[in-house]
Order: structure tokens, then sequence, then C-alpha cells
């Protein structure tokens, strides 16, 4: 499927919610996923894209915490119930009733959106605006996902891009070791994770020169969970942290045993969004990004897809 430019009515922002003049928007490899119907049931017609940066223009009523013309990011996590077992328990990235930016909500692949304030993030100005897109959704799951990895210091990342990219820089400056595994025969890739400071850069079926401690699989591979069970430790996780991923094949419960363990990680919360915000204040990342202009959203994601894009892809609309 393709994306098709629309003309649509001006949103207008309901109790809580903002009305955003998207400055810059991520392209996430979800929106891939969501664009090749590969995630069920999207809003549709849909605008999508989740990681977006802009400036407050309307604030509508009872909104707290934000100004006019602050400068707010919208993530992946669009609203919550509140009243679930999973958002009573802290864990509202679980909720049964969640909606998503770019999903279930319009997204940011657009002039302007709406968002509920609550759900929104104030960017550090260090930034600037193209590129913070890319983390909040690739930083910031990515970020979540890096933190089921624990105190791991050989960390493994599976698919080179996005996430990896952000989260690599940010595992060197806290002293860990980071081990790339990239598509076979991409040395454009390897060398890019030498230059964030790599400690080893490999083919993806390759076994690193020490075992990891926590391998993360943001390649919606299957076959990347066995490999990375194969380079994970007695007792190391592999963390598998995309929305969508082809069929796992099996493989000999040896690969699995020693309290190895496989997980997934499913969206984010706003405590994770707050608390990657400061960690990259702290530690400030380099995010590489490619821009093209909003119109052209099918080639950006088709760049993505053909593994064309280094580090992000971030869509621009023109004023
Ligand atoms: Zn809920
Ligand atoms: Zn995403």
């Amino acid at each position: 499927m393709a994306l098709r430019a629309a003309e649509l009515p001006m949103p207008r922002p309901s109790r809580g919610e903002l009305l955003i003049e998207v400055a810059a928007c991520g392209v996430c490899r979800t929106d891939l996923h969501i664009v090749d119907g590969e995630l069920l049931r999207p809003r549709l017609p849909l605008v999508p894209g989740h990681e977006i940066v802009g400036r407050i223009i309307t604030l509508g009523p009872g909104v707290e915490g934000f100004a006019l013309n602050d400068r707010v990011g919208v993530p992946w996590l669009g609203w919550t119930c509140g009243e679930c077992r999973y958002c009573l328990a802290g864990e509202e990235n679980l909720c049964e009733q969640a909606r998503f930016t770019g999903y279930t909500l319009d997204g940011g692949y657009a002039d302007h959106v709406v968002a509920d304030a609550r759900y929104c993030l104030h960017i550090p100005p260090s930034y600037a605006d193209t590129t913070a897109a890319p983390l909040l959704c690739a930083g910031l799951i990515g970020f979540r996902a890096l933190r089921m990895a624990s105190n791991a210091q050989n960390i493994g990342f599976y698919g080179f891009g996005a996430a990896a990219h952000i989260l690599a820089q940010l595992c060197v400056a806290q002293g860990r070791r980071v081990y790339a595994f990239v598509r076979p025969g991409d040395a454009d890739a390897r060398a890019f994770a030498y230059e964030l400071g790599a400690t080893w850069s490999g083919d993806s079926d390759a076994q690193p020169p020490a075992p990891l401690d926590a391998a993360l699989i943001f390649a919606p591979v299957g076959d990347l969970v066995p490999a990375a069970l194969r380079a994970v430790r007695k007792g190391g996780s592999v963390i598998c942290a995309g929305i969508h991923m082809s069929d796992i094949p099996s493989f000999p419960y040896e690969l699995l045993w020693g309290e190895r363990v496989v997980r997934s990680v499913a969206n984010l919360t706003r405590a994770d969004g707050v608390e990657f915000l400061a960690a990259i204040e702290r530690h400030p990342v380099h995010t590489q990004i490619q821009t093209y202009d909003l119109a052209e959203a099918n080639r950006a994601l088709g760049d993505l897809r053909a593994g064309l894009v280094r580090g992000a892809a971030v869509l621009v609309p023109k004023r």
C-alpha cells in the first residue's frame, strides 16, 4: 500500500488536548508495518506518524503543564483508560483500551495534529526539532527495552537502525560494551556502529567475540531469536523490541536452557518518556537523520524498507 496526500479539516482540540503545528515527524518501522497491513485494526483513514515534534498553537480547555508556543513531543502512547488492571498497576503500556498515535489516533505525517496533553512530553532544548523526532519512539521504546536488560554490560543490538544507533551512544556513555549485529554484508552499517563506539560489529548470524549479557532485537526478523540466544550467556536475556516480527523458527531447547529469557517489550509508559529524556539530557546523543519533505513520505518508507536509511528518517512539512 502507499500513502496518499489529502486536505483534511483543521483538527480542533477538545478538553485536555493540544493543537500542535508539526515541525518534524520521525518515520518508524511500525509505520511500515501499519502501511503494509501487518498490524490489525488501524483507524482508517489514518494519518500515520508517532515521533512528532511541534509547537502548541491552541490549548484546549483544562490543559495543565503546557503553554502556548511550547515545543512538545507526541509519542506512540496517546491515551489510556486509567481503570483497567494494567493502568491501576502502573503498566499503562499494556492498557486494554490504549490508543496509539498514528495507529488508532491520527498522527504526525501532517501539518497539524491534536494530542492529549497528559501524554505529551517536553523536549530538552539542546535537541533540534528534526534530531529530536526519532527520540520519541526509536529512542524511547528502545530505552524501555534497554531497561529490560537491567545492568547488562555486554549488550548486543540486532538491527542497527534508528533505535540501536541512539541506544548504543547511551550505552557507551554508561560504560557498557556494545555489540552491533547488522544485515549480512552491510559494511556501511558496521562502520556506522564503530563510529558510534561499538566494541564489535558483525553479521547477524555471527558469534560475538564475548558472550552477551543481553541482546535487543530491533529488526522484525524471527530468525534472529535463536541467533541471539546462541550469543547470550546463561541467565542472559533476549529482548524483542519491535511491535511485529516474522515467525520465530523452532530451535533446540538447549538454546534456552541455562535460565536464558526471551521476552517482548510493548509500547511505553509516560514514566519511560520522562526518564529517557532526562537520561539523554545527562548523556547527550547525536541522532543521525535523513530528512524528507512530508510529500515524500512514501519514498522515506521505501528507503526504510530497503535498509537505505542511516540512522532515522524524518519528515518535515513545507511552510
Ligand atoms: Zn487501562
Ligand atoms: Zn515507533
